[in-house]
């Protein structure tokens, strides 16, 4: 896989906001933030997005997500709710092809995005 800003960030190479982390995910603040609480949740392992995981991915996946919902907890957020999003590709609106989990809350949300 190509390097990405967020590669450099697992590397150390570009500073970064962590809120967690463990031996297999990075969570750490958006930097252009779309609402008032916006961490990212990445894995370690190098996968451009969830289209190119195999089922071998199951459970980094599982943990990602509830690496999410603990980033929400510790945030504040969980109990007025918050949004999970996954970008996928050009129409998704993925800029950065490290696989990647936005958490977003401390607003209400839209239904449908933009
Ligand atoms: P996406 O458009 O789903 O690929 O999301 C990429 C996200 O990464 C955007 O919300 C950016 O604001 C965010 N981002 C890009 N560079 C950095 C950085 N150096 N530190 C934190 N967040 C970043």
């Amino acid at each position: 896989m190509t390097e990405t800003v967020f590669s450099k960030i697992l590397s150390g190479e570009i500073p970064a906001d962590i809120v967690f982390e463990d031996d297999q995910v990075l969570a750490f603040r958006d930097n252009n933030p779309k609402a008032p609480t916006h961490v990212l949740v990445i894995p370690r392992k190098p996968i451009p997005s969830i289209a190119e995981t195999s089922d071998e991915d199951r459970e980094l996946l599982g943990h990602c997500l509830r690496v999410c919902a603990r980033v929400a907890e510790d945030a504040g957020v969980s109990e007025d709710g918050y949004r999970i999003v996954a970008n996928i590709g050009s129409h998704g609106g993925q800029t950065v092809f490290h696989l990647h989990f936005h958490v977003l809350g401390g607003r209400r949300m839209t239904w449908p995005p933009g």
